[in-house]
């Protein structure tokens, strides 16, 4: 049975570690902590989850694009847990869009990202896999891979005018 986690917030130093590589993928708490981890994301309306945001420094990260009130204009995927994942190649375009983060809630900042990335990971069952991500999906990556590096959105944004409040970014929503 997998089950809720707590999400590690801001300021636990967790966030700020380096994580480390999973070397058994088939181990029984690895295998956990990715039902937990995929529970847990759609559980608060996330859109990815790094496993140091539930406390537990391994490369492990989840995407699981899809619609929800926090980001209305997600697109749908199967969620995926990527194991030990890496940023081979990127774009030289960058594109800016508001990013938030389920260890820092009730803040949106403008987030610039490579539009387009090639990442290679290993998959659940300790298949390897390239693939290219680009647009939203490739913001998410980055995004949950900085949590590996023990970085937070927050260090990303280059103004502190590029900071706002949840209510605020709602209130962009509709206007949209
Ligand atoms: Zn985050």
């Amino acid at each position: 049975m997998s089950k809720l986690r707590e999400i590690s917030q801001l300021g636990n130093p967790v966030l700020r570690q380096t994580a480390q590589p999973i070397e058994d993928i088939s181990h029984p708490d690895i295998q956990k902590l990715i039902d937990d981890l995929l529970t847990t994301v759609i559980a608060a309306n996330g859109v990815g989850i790094a496993a140091p945001q539930v406390a537990a420094s391994y490369r492990l990260l989840v995407v699981a694009s899809r619609p929800n009130p926090r980001y209305p204009h997600a697109p749908l995927m199967t969620p995926t847990a990527m194991l030990n994942p890496q940023i081979i190649a990127h774009s030289t375009q960058v594109v800016k869009d508001w990013e938030g983060c389920l260890s820092v809630p009730g803040i949106r900042g403008l987030v610039p990202r490579y539009q387009t990335i090639a990442v290679e990971y290993t998959d659940r069952e300790g298949n390897w896999h390239r693939q290219e991500l680009t647009d939203f999906v490739a913001r998410i990556f980055q995004h949950e891979y900085d949590h590996l590096e023990g970085m937070v959105f927050l260090d990303r944004v280059e103004s502190q005018e590029e900071l706002i409040t949840e209510e605020e970014y709602q209130r962009l929503l509709v206007a949209k």
